[in-house]
């Protein structure tokens, strides 16, 4: 994982510290943090709670004009009096599409409002996390939380409030008219509807079970095609596609055999489910001809009592398929919670301002081991040294010597296990950590470009840096005439990852790119020893222009690289072997550098090292 990603990282905010707070303090009690995420907009909740009072009231508002227009109609009113009755009617029928709209609008518009927060919230505390954390979790893991659990508790608060809240109100409302007519009725009808809902829990329960397998299903599916797909050059180049193929054909063929059987289950509890309310229409059928008959009832009441026993099936149906958006939005915010609950090793307190202008660097028997069990050896071992403000190290070892460890100390992406760094002469741990991060420029050794134009990859995306000051930064870099002769020159677009560039040329992006934000400290991973002479000989030349005048760490894969910085640190297995001016090594010729110079400047250090030995 490239590490320049880390460096907008901020600290998070005083709402997140809380929730954190509240998810380590009690944290099954992810209602309580919806509810505290929610308080803020009091105002807009008690709009939305209007809204759904009357939305919810109004389907019954029209079985109850019908049944007025029957009894008046019975009862030899007058065409005007039964035409004003249709006219309301008709009113009501618009107000119900209006209401609809404001529903969903102002759920929508809470719901948005609670969960943008939320989720930049969330990426905000990840970007903040140490790589411990990033280590342990993948990409994919984090786009579900940040996005996919967050989502829940989203469609929660627009689907649950505008739905299942106005469906509880018609509900309630139904049983209250009906009691009003004829309170045995409605005594009926309120124990119907709890043996519909009833059924309809239980059988959506088993319809939530079917429809979990077949997720986990497509989710294996989706899975196999991803991981087939990004080892696609590989499969083919190994004669692995058969294989591939048919592992594809399984997971599709579970998928098949899970949605059938959602299917099936599905049209079984349609047919339940239906006649359920069937049986209850009946019901109430034979109910209001025995009460009509006997005269207790009129015919506009019969009608009502039928008419509601319809309409109940639509709410009920509703508050049944939001129980499970419920259990969802209860899983997303626990695991909202919990990731909240994760805390950085890397402490954010300092507030101590740097120094303006070029910045020294100072190590004091700095030791880092990373936190692995496979792996608990010490990758950086005792190292103190110090670099003058404008002054530059070239830092050498072979592969896995701990040269990129030491860039993540610098940059504070991880904690020394023990001793001291500090800049411009104050420790890290007084530095805030986004001062310091906006202070160091890196390229990191897998540069990360984007699916855009040069000219974009070079500001990312920064507005307020214009044609003229791209066109003199790549000028002064020496880059001008390389730019200039790719087809569409600066607004040449890279594929997807910025394809169509090799490593070096990637390079060559990510040192204008930091040469454009002139940071005080420059910290360079050199990609790859494999770059072709022409692009080395860019390299080098946008190397020293970028330097000049800043304080620098180089680690480079070749001896070119290093040639003209100031001083050289050899590591080997984290410890240094070698430190010094680079004239004085290169003079000494017992020293390793000279040595290796020895065997040709251009020569890559992996290998040198390799044929020193
Ligand atoms: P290269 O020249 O290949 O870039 P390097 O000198 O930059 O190598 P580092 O990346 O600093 O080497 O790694 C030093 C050691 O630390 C290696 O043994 C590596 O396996 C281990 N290591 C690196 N990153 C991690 C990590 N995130 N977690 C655990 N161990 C790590
Ligand atoms: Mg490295």
């Amino acid at each position: 994982m490239g590490w320049d990603q880390y460096c907008s990282a901020s600290a998070p905010n005083d709402r997140v510290r809380s929730l954190a707070m509240e998810s380590r303090s009690r944290s099954s009690n992810h209602w309580r943090a919806l509810f505290d995420l929610i308080t803020p907009h009091r105002a807009r909740v008690t709009a939305i709670s209007a809204v759904l009072a009357v939305a919810g009231i109004l389907p019954l508002v029209g079985p109850l004009l019908i049944a007025k227009f029957i009894d008046d109609a019975a009862n030899g009113a007058t065409s005007a009096h039964l035409l004003w009755l249709a006219g309301i009617y008709v009113a009501l029928g618009v107000s119900r599409q209006l209401m609809a709209v404001a529903v969903a609008w102002t759920a929508a518009d809470l719901s948005w409002r609670v969960t943008n927060e939320l989720r930049s919230d969330l990426t905000r505390h990840v970007l903040h996390l140490d790589l411990g954390f990033h280590r342990a979790t993948s990409p994919g893991e984090l786009v579900s939380r940040v996005d996919g659990d967050v989502t829940a508790l989203s469609e929660f608060i627009s689907q649950f409030a505008a739905k299942a809240v106005a469906a509880g109100v018609t509900l309630v409302g139904l049983i209250a008219v009906v009691m009003w007519r004829d309170w045995r009725i409605g005594l009926g009808l309120a124990v119907y509807l709890a043996i519909a809902t009833a059924t309809m829990l239980s059988l959506r329960d088993r319809a939530v079970d079917e429809a979990a397998t077949e997720q986990a299903a497509t989710g294996r599916m989706l899975g196999e095609i991803e991981e087939r797909l990004a080892g696609a050059d590989d499969l083919r180049s190994n004669g692995g596609g058969s294989h591939a193929v048919a592992t594809f054909q399984k997971a599709s063929a579970a998928v098949l055999r899970s949605s059938l059987a959602r299917e099936r289950q599905g049209v079984a509890l349609w047919i339940i489910s239906n006649a359920v309310f069937i049986i209850g229409g009946l019901v109430i059928l034979a109910v209001d001809a025995a009460l009509l008959s006997r005269g207790s009832i009129t015919l506009g009441t019969a009608y009502l009592l039928f008419q509601y026993t319809q309409i109940l099936r639509e709410p009920l149906g509703r508050l049944a398929d939001e129980t499970e958006r419920v259990q969802r939005a209860a899983g997303g915010m626990s695991r909202t919670l919990q990731l909240l609950a994760e805390t950085s090793s890397i402490s954010n307190e300092g507030s101590t301002p740097l120094p303006t202008g070029a910045l020294g660097v100072e190590l004091s028997d700095v030791c880092f081991e990373y936190r692995d069990e496979e792996n608990p050896a010490r990758v950086v071992d005792n190292l103190t040294l110090s670099i003058a403000p404008g002054n530059s190290l070239g830092v050498l070892g072979r592969t896995g010597s701990g040269k990129t460890t030491l860039a993540r100390l610098l940059l504070r992406l991880v904690e020394p296990t023990s001793g001291t760094i500090s800049f411009g002469g104050v420790s890290l741990h007084d530095v805030e950590v986004a001062e310091l991060r906006s202070r160091i420029g890196v390229v990191s050794q897998d540069v990360h470009l984007f699916e855009a134009s040069i000219h974009d990859n070079l500001t990312l995306f920064d507005e307020t840096i214009d044609a003229s000051a791209v066109r003199a930064a790549l000028n002064e870099l020496g880059l001008l005439d390389w730019v200039s002769a790719m087809p569409q020159g600066v607004e040449t677009k890279l594929g997807p990852g910025g394809a169509g560039l090799s490593a070096g040329e990637s390079q060559l992006i990510a040192l204008t790119r930091l040469f454009l934000r002139s940071p005080d400290f420059v910290l360079l991973d050199e990609a790859s020893s494999r770059v072709d002479p022409t692009t080395e000989a860019r390299v080098t030349k946008a190397i020293d222009r970028l330097i000049d005048g800043r304080t620098a760490v180089v680690i480079a894969h070749r001896l070119s690289t290093v040639e003209r910085l100031d001083q050289i640190l050899v590591l080997e297995d984290g410890r240094a072997v070698e430190h010094g001016a680079t004239e004085a090594l290169s003079a000494d010729t017992n020293s390793r550098y000279a040595r290796l110079l020895a065997l040709g400047a251009d020569i890559a250090v992996d290998e040198a090292v390799v044929a020193y030995d």
